[in-house]
């Protein structure tokens, strides 16, 4: 379990000033089928050397993520660009919430730069949410982008945004700047949206993937939900639907994790085999790919997750 108060930055100062004063809410126990190795190889300790080297954020960290072990092992990192505090409080997620500091004009290098030192062939860039740029720090991303293709041209970039919401042009900045993958996850069902991502709209979220599409047809898109967090199974099936209608390529689905007893409690876990039911669907939706299971992130397994996106993309255009 994460401790809510973020002692090595600022002791005084709570992670989520927002949730401090919220009732514990209590999850069940977790079951036998979440089952994470611990982050103590020598792969790792590289790992977090050159991050700590560079000055830079990942969502492995930030997040909790439990997949930190085996990701790391394997120099897999994910940097969260823009700083370690967002101006959402999401009920779910673990990133500390505030008003940010001001963007590191240095940041898109080291990422630059970090990405070679890992020999990543594949990096996945995400951020915190900045609502408080007028761009929502969509060239922030541009530049990002730029940097690593001209370190690592041979690197393969995908993106994982916040929404931009209320944010006129942002998209196209981030668009024009060709990643190869724009994620975005919806991250629950559309009824859950108000108590688990309140500051987020659905419609808006959907239509963000479905501009994408219109503006660069050649970038994949994909998007990822949670369950566990209250939804009903024919919601995860209309969600299919709604991302399906917007083009969508690929949908992940993971287990939801409580990271404090003042977040959002986890309602269920659900089985593995309610996961493969749910992969079965979503594949005769016409997803190109679909990854499903409790451990699933949007960003575990990316790279190899590419190779295979392009596959089942060449497999359909022949
Ligand atoms: S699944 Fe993603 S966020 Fe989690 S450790 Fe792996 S790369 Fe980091």
């Amino acid at each position: 379990m994460v401790v809510i108060v973020d002692t090595i930055s600022n002791p005084l100062r709570p992670r989520h000033p927002e949730k401090v004063n919220r009732p514990d809410s209590a999850s069940p126990p977790k079951p036998d089928w979440i089952r994470v190795r611990a982050p103590n190889t020598r792969g790792y300790a590289d790992t977090r050397n050159i991050v700590r080297a560079n000055g830079l954020h990942t969502v492995c960290e930030e997040a909790g993520c439990p997949n930190i072990g085996e990701c790391w092992d394997k120099k897999h990192a994910t940097f969260m660009i823009m700083g370690d505090t967002c101006t959402r409080a999401c009920a779910f997620c673990n990133v500390k919430t505030g008003l940010p500091n001001a963007l590191d004009g240095a940041e898109p290098q080291n990422v630059a730069e970090a990405t070679a030192k890992l020999g990543l062939s594949h990096v996945v860039i995400t951020s915190v949410d900045r609502d408080d740029l007028a761009d929502g720090g969509a060239q922030h991303f541009a530049e990002t982008i730029r940097e690593i293709r001209a370190a690592c041209p041979s690197t393969t970039i995908e993106i994982l945004t916040p929404d931009f919401l209320r944010k006129e042009r942002a998209l196209e900045i981030v668009v024009a700047a060709k990643p190869d993958v724009f994620n975005h996850n919806l991250e629950t069902v559309p009824s859950r949206y108000l108590t688990v991502r309140p500051g987020a709209r659905y419609f808006h979220s959907i239509r963000l993937l479905q501009r994408v599409k219109e503006l660069d047809p050649t970038i994949f898109t994909k998007s990822g939900i949670m369950v566990g967090l209250g939804e009903e199974r024919h919601e995860v099936l209309q969600v299919m639907d709604d991302l399906r209608s917007a083009e969508v390529d690929f949908l992940t689905i993971g287990q939801y994790l409580q990271p404090t007893r003042k977040h959002h409690a986890v309602m269920r876990y659900v089985p593995p085999d309610e996961f493969s039911s749910y992969e079965k669907v979503a594949y005769t939706k016409g997803f190109l790919m679909v990854s499903a299971s409790p451990l699933t992130r949007s960003s575990h397994h990316a790279g190899d997750d590419f190779a295979r996106l392009k596959a089942a993309r060449a497999a359909t255009a022949r």
